[in-house]
């Protein structure tokens, strides 16, 4: 309970407020408390987390981890390496080695809540980083129109206030930092989908290992092996197929199964299903946008989700936390004058985030919207599967291996190839 007479304001100041302590508030931990920064890191959680959600975590994203010399975690955590990569479009197949990048392989299927304890044990264990875990940051501090602190209230309805050069959110998607800030999208598009997930054992196995994504008619099948042979496995559907949506939310363990039973017998996924039992709760994400804010000002900034939101099915949001809470700590680190650099900060970091992120928004823009294929994008993928070089760039979109740009020039050549 908030007890609203107990505000205790606390001397010590930090350099900077963290606040969440997931992918990108941890790398960021990491990253300035092994550069000495006084960081205070807090969450409204504690880790590790109890979502069962299964993620794809391809070789762009162990690179990310060997940076921050947590390599070695990936043993521990005893995740599938997973080779292979598979969209089926209809009936049309696109699949192959998941393209290699900087010399790695390695691809694995991982539970989400493994990865961010490992991220968040690495964060704690610099002095300099404090924590505190079961923190709800509730409002920000201001001194005319400068951030220069938190408040918010722990488990026992305590309220704290703590002061900062620099307050960051790293507080996901409905980001307490963002909305303090009054801060407007830059670009929002609200999805007409829904995402349920649930952990399967007992389901048929490809070999080898692939992750595998289906879209038949509007509706998306996701299969990513795990851990303990299970796997993760979300169905993405349309708001408007009401009666499912009705079905989920009465029991949406009993509408899971039913759902992968029935709706998805064009690629016979009905056969792999024989022997296969839910082992998890069936968790939802169903109403959200695509969305883009301002990342930096006078004493804030924004990352990970807080400030980018791509459509999930694209399987790239934790690698993007990584990076970006990667890529903001190096420019802290750049201008550690923070209060005279902010609008080369904010230059600087909204731009990159621009020349990183916005390829991927795009195509994150057509895919959350409910529309049927065209016969373009039908003939574009009968190029893709027929064509392996082509095959490896549409993949190598999804790990950061190439941009759309390497996709396009490469299918102008295979065209310009076939009418000379
Ligand atoms: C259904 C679904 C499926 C997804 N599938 C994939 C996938 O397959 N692959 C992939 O890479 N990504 C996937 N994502 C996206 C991925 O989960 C996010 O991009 C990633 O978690 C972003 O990390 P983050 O650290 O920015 O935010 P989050 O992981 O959201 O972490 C935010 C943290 O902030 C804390 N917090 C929030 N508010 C407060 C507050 N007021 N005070 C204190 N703490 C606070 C939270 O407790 C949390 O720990 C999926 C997302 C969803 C919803």
């Amino acid at each position: 309970m908030n007890n609203p007479y107990s505000v205790v304001t606390t001397i010590k100041s930090y350099d900077v407020i963290i606040v969440g302590a997931s992918f990108a508030g941890s790398t960021l931990a990491i990253e300035l408390g092994q550069s000495g920064f006084q960081v205070l890191l807090l969450d409204q959680m504690s880790f590790p987390e109890t979502s069962s959600r299964t993620y794809p975590f391809f070789n762009s994203a162990v690179n990310l981890l060997k940076k921050l010399n947590l390599e070695s975690y990936l043993e521990e955590i005893d995740s599938p390496t997973v080779p292979q990569i598979l969209f089926q479009f209809d009936e049309v197949c696109i699949k192959g080695e998941v393209p290699v990048v900087n010399k790695e392989s390695r691809n694995y299927g991982v539970k989400r809540s493994d990865l961010d304890f490992v991220l968040f044990k690495k964060a704690i264990s610099f002095e300099n980083v404090t924590c505190l875990q079961g923190f709800q940051v509730t409002k920000l501090l201001r001194q005319m129109d400068q951030v220069v602190g938190i408040a918010g209230v722990n488990r026992l309805g305590e309220t704290f206030q703590y002061t900062a050069k620099m307050v960051i959110g790293a507080d996901g998607r409905n980001s307490i930092v963002r909305r303090e800030l009054n801060l407007q999208p830059m670009l929002n598009l609200e999805s007409d989908y829904a995402y349920f997930h649930g952990s399967l054992s007992g389901l048929e196995p490809l070999n080898p290992l692939h992750f595998e994504v289906y879209r038949v008619l509007d509706q998306i099948l996701a299969v990513f092996p795990t851990t303990k042979n299970q796997y993760g496995v979300y169905v993405i559907f349309p708001h408007s197929k009401q009666s499912w949506m009705e079905a989920f939310k009465q029991s949406s363990e009993d509408a899971f199964l039913r759902y992968l039973e029935t709706e998805f017998s064009q690629i016979n996924f009905q056969h792999r299903l024989k022997h296969a039992k839910l082992t998890t709760r069936v968790e939802s994400l169903t109403d959200y946008s695509n969305y883009w804010y301002e990342g930096l000002g006078k004493g804030w900034a924004l990352v990970g989700d807080a400030v980018i939101f791509k459509e999930p099915c694209l399987g790239q949001g934790v690698h993007d936390a990584i990076y970006a809470g990667r890529y903001l700590a190096e420019l802290l680190k750049k201008y550690p004058d923070w209060i005279y650099s902010s609008s080369t900060l904010a230059y600087e970091y909204n731009r990159h985030l621009v020349e990183k992120f916005k390829g991927p928004f795009d195509l994150s823009g057509v895919l959350t919207k409910q529309q049927k294929l065209t016969a373009e994008e039908k003939m574009m993928h009968q190029m893709i599967s027929a064509y392996p070089e082509a095959t490896e760039k549409f993949l190598g979109i999804f790990n950061y291996a190439n941009n759309m740009n390497e996709l396009n020039s490469t299918i102008e050549q295979i065209v310009k190839s076939k009418t000379t």
